[in-house]
């Protein structure tokens, strides 16, 4: 039986007068900031090392907001170590999956607690500090998505196995047998929340399988801890094996397993595009037992629709947050915007008042926010090098394009971190290749319609972009909101109607979206778990 209070985790506020939480929190920093931790590899329960003779390599992962400091040396497998991981996910499979399904629950259950009370205040510091994220944006992913995806999960699981064939006629009874899948799965997960690489690895584990998890290097700290709280709640050895290293070449040798038997993917659709293809040829040469499940999630070009009718104050605050929240390094996060003529200078000049009130420029101040200081600065710091490279050279291209024109933003600035300044873009075009590529960074493109032309400018959205993952529409105007939802069905998997498009909620927004942006099988619904079991009916005669 499901406990019967699965509710959603309740965000801390971190308000000025929480010194309680914000004690504990710093504590949690300083202990992160003090020394640079060693991130092992851990296969069959047992922790692997870099060597200090080179033989087996590794990588720092440093704090994007400072980077200068070490957070972590993260060992990187070998090829044996990939051999060795994914003979101890098939080897431990047998065990896990015959526990009754309460024992597995129970390890999902209590690391939700520990994730919540006893261990808080590390998972903020090292997603915070590792992945550059403010006290709010890493409250509302490693703590309350993170256990929200383990509570509901059993939740989602134990409905699952109640559905049952409706018919049963005399003498004969039908069953449905849930089994997880027969070899085992690869989570590959991104940077941007620990709480997805939690699900992408907890919702297989849950229905009996065992993986082999490759987490992004950029958030090796923070998922290495996670592990670690699932062991603390009774994870067995063998079930996860944690495989830090060349995305490529563990790609390479679990892809050419005959036992691979699901990918759990969140990251770039271009990387998704060559898993893909590369499990098609694979199932093509005879190369697996079975054909592998693939349930991946990808990029967006996630668009904000305002109509004329619309509450300007309110879908300008919500463009502020879907568009810049995390620095727009979330794949639902807004990045086109349409605004009808005769509303948009107020939109504009609202936003950018309100940017610049907020001072959420990139400064020392964000960079010292991260550090000890002001913990509540809005916008941080980007990822890695890497990505700050190319969103300086989309600002660039920016500034050079006579199409295009900046209204708010431009600067960039690496000399202490990966800073770059909330940047608004504008543009008369809305075929303009700004309107349709993602930047994955804090850059909005905006470009105005004329109000009349509301029907046009719905259709324009929806051919506009290969992607469909988020998208909001805001108006007052119910007419306006119909059209919106009818004329943009496909072009995002979730929908919103006078909210951000951003802040999916665990059991309430179910998350993905289709198109080039995923095989929207919706997180934080029952849906993903039916993709990690393998039914078999079976029909008795009495
Ligand atoms: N689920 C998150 C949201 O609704 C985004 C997930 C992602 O970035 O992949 O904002």
């Amino acid at each position: 039986k499901t406990p019967k209070q699965i509710h959603n985790e309740p965000v801390k506020n971190f308000g000025p007068k929480d010194t309680k939480d914000w004690d504990l929190l710093r504590t949690s920093l300083m202990k992160f900031r003090s020394s640079s931790l060693e991130v092992p590899l851990v296969i069959d329960g047992q922790r692997v090392y870099y060597n200090e003779n080179g033989s087996r390599a590794y990588f720092s992962q440093t704090n994007p907001a400072n980077h200068e400091q070490v957070l972590a040396n993260v060992t990187q497998a070998t090829k044996d170590d990939i051999f060795k991981a994914i003979q101890s996910a098939k080897d431990s499979k047998q065990k896990w999956m015959n526990l009754p399904f309460y024992d597995r629950a129970a390890v999902f259950l209590k690391a939700a607690d520990l994730i919540d009370t006893k261990y808080r205040y590390d998972m903020l510091a090292a997603t915070m500090l590792g992945q550059g994220k403010n006290v709010f944006q890493a409250e509302i992913d490693c703590i309350t998505e993170l256990s929200d995806f383990f509570r509901f999960n059993v939740k989602y699981a134990t409905e699952l196995y109640e559905q049952q064939p409706a018919e049963s006629s005399p003498g004969v009874w039908n069953q449905a047998e849930y089994r997880p899948l027969e070899g085992f799965t690869y989570a590959v997960t991104p940077f941007n929340f620990t709480a997805i690489a939690g699900n992408l690895v907890g919702a297989p584990v849950l229905m009996g399988n065992t993986v082999v998890w490759k987490p992004s290097q950029t958030a090796a700290l923070s998922n290495y801890l996670l592990l670690t709280v699932l062991e603390e709640a009774g994870l067995p050895n063998g079930v996860v094996n944690f495989v830090p290293g060349n995305a490529v070449e563990v790609t390479e040798h679990v892809l050419n397993d005959k036992d691979f038997s699901a990918l759990h993917f969140t990251g770039s659709t271009s990387v998704f595009k060559q898993l893909y293809g590369k499990i098609q040829q694979g199932v093509v040469n005879d190369l697996y037992k079975d054909y592998p499940r693939i349930v991946g999630e990808t990029g967006g070009k996630n668009y904000h629709l305002v109509h004329v009718s619309a509450n300007i104050p309110h879908a300008v605050l919500s463009t502020l947050r879907g568009a810049f929240e995390y620095q727009g390094q979330k794949c639902s996060a807004a990045s086109r915007l349409y605004l009808p003529q005769s509303k948009s200078q107020e939109f504009l000049e609202t936003l950018v008042g309100t940017l610049q009130q907020h001072q959420v420029l990139p400064t020392n101040t964000s960079a010292s926010s991260l550090n000890g200081g002001d913990l509540h600065g809005f916008m941080g710091p980007v990822i890695h090098e890497q990505s700050f490279d190319k969103l300086a050279s989309f600002i660039e291209e920016a500034k050079n394009d006579p199409e295009l024109e900046i209204i708010q933003g431009g600067q960039y600035d690496k000399s202490k971190g990966w800073f770059v300044a909330p940047t608004i873009v504008k543009t008369a075009n809305p075929n303009h290749k700004f309107m349709s590529t993602e930047f994955f960074g804090p850059i909005l493109t905006v470009c105005e319609y004329p109000d009349a032309e509301y029907s046009q400018i719905c259709e324009l959205i929806d051919n506009t972009s290969s992607y469909g993952l988020t998208g909001s529409v805001f108006a007052k105007d119910r007419e306006a909101i119909v059209e919106a939802s009818e004329k943009l069905r496909y072009s995002a998997g979730n929908f919103y109607i006078n909210d951000k498009c951003t802040g999916a909620v665990v059991g309430q927004q179910w998350f993905g979206g289709g198109r080039m942006s995923g095989t929207n099988d919706k997180s934080g619904s029952g849906n993903i778990l039916n993709r990690f079991v393998t039914i078999r009916n079976i029909k008795e005669n009495f």
